[in-house]
């Protein structure tokens, strides 16, 4: 099979071209037609030499998935699902924030996290994405905004999939869109969201990019976490806020904790005083989500009042948090849910 030349960080590819016998320059010529001229065709590359051009086709691929469902909602969020050439889909959505155009990435095909109130983990994992299919769907998206004279400018690993059971090929893919010759998304304009892999956050602190890290926590203790995430098994929250801490010190970055708010669950203002007591003296920040319900899913979403009581609560206790804006509610805004709409497995 092809390699992708979407796969490689520019570093790779100079090593990569060296390899061959070519020069390291032709990489950064590559790489200045795929993400800031967006020529995909590689026989259009023009200033690279016939015979290059032909030694790239022969060898290397610049498929980008294709779109199978676009939905758009009125306040401009953009729904996409995608296929690669295996018939594995994933979704990837575009939403507009004052700040500017964020995309939400998939990192797997389907999820094994188990969450029991997330729709994405109701199609169990098929595979791990590569990064150029993750790199895809950013290219994607930029190709639909571009009618618009706009540009991805934030990308949140916050779609289908646990970015750290796909670690190194999701770190491979910020690197990737972080170039300053390429896609140029600044590291602090990304952000890797993990449902709590102890030993993934603490690798992530050593990555030395200035990359934002969020962490679904959810619950403000391991009983209820048990009870709506499995992971909490694996990694109870004296082991997570551990790590968060060992993180904090080693990036010497605050991470974001979200979480959603299930009525009648973890939206109590007891459990506002837990969690407030739990992540005082981290660095870190709440960040409150309004549930989106899932049609297979029992849970409901807390009432605006809850949620609203349950801020100030956290806020008098002195931990900063925020109210998540909502989105495209007037299409399948919920994780994964256009996915399982569509038949995740059907080919
Ligand atoms: N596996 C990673 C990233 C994907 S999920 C993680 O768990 O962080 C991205 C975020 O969306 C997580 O915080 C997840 O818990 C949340 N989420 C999942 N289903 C949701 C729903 N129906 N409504 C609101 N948020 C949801």
């Amino acid at each position: 099979m092809k390699k992708s030349l979407f796969s490689f960080t520019l570093p790779a590819l100079e090593k990569e071209m060296e390899s061959l016998g070519h020069k390291p320059y032709r990489a950064r010529q590559i790489y200045q037609w795929l993400y800031v001229k967006n020529e995909y065709d590689i026989s259009k590359m023009s200033d690279l030499s016939k015979d290059f051009r032909e030694f790239l086709n022969e060898n290397y691929s610049v498929d980008l998935p294709k779109i199978i469902k676009e939905q758009r909602a009125k306040d401009g969020t953009i729904k996409l699902l995608l296929e690669y050439e295996d018939h594995g889909k994933v979704e990837a959505v575009l939403m507009r924030y004052d700040y500017g155009n964020v995309i939400c990435v998939s990192s797997q095909i389907g999820c094994n996290m188990g969450c029991a109130f997330c729709a994405s983990g109701l199609l169990k994992k098929e595979r791990n994405l590569t990064s150029s299919e993750m790199v895809g769907e950013v290219l994607i998206m930029n190709r639909l905004l571009r009618e618009e004279c706009e540009r991805v400018s934030h990308v949140v690993v916050m779609g289908t999939g646990e970015p750290f059971d796909n670690y190194d090929n999701v770190l491979n893919f910020v690197h990737i869109i972080n170039d300053q010759k390429g896609l140029s998304i600044g590291a602090r304009h990304i952000t890797v969201s993990t449902c709590g892999l102890v030993p993934g956050i603490i690798k992530y602190g050593d990555e030395g990019i200035q990359i934002n890290l969020a962490i679904s926590l959810h619950a403000p203790n391991d009983e209820i976490r048990k009870k709506i995430m499995p992971i909490a098994s694996a990694y109870p929250l004296d082991k997570l806020m551990e790590a968060v801490k060992i993180y904090e010190e080693k990036a010497g970055r605050r991470v974001t904790f979200e979480y959603i708010m299930l009525k009648g669950i973890n939206d109590s203002l007891s459990c506002a005083d837990q969690l407030s007591d739990l992540i005082r003296g981290t660095l870190a920040y709440v960040n409150l989500i309004p549930y989106n319900p899932v049609k297979e899913k029992p849970y409901e979403r807390s009432p605006q009042s809850t949620t609203k009581a349950f801020a100030d609560r956290l806020m008098k206790r002195g931990i900063n948090c925020t109210i998540r804006k909502e989105f495209g509610t007037d299409i399948d805004a919920a994780c994964g849910q256009l996915r399982v709409k569509y038949g995740g497995k059907e080919k």
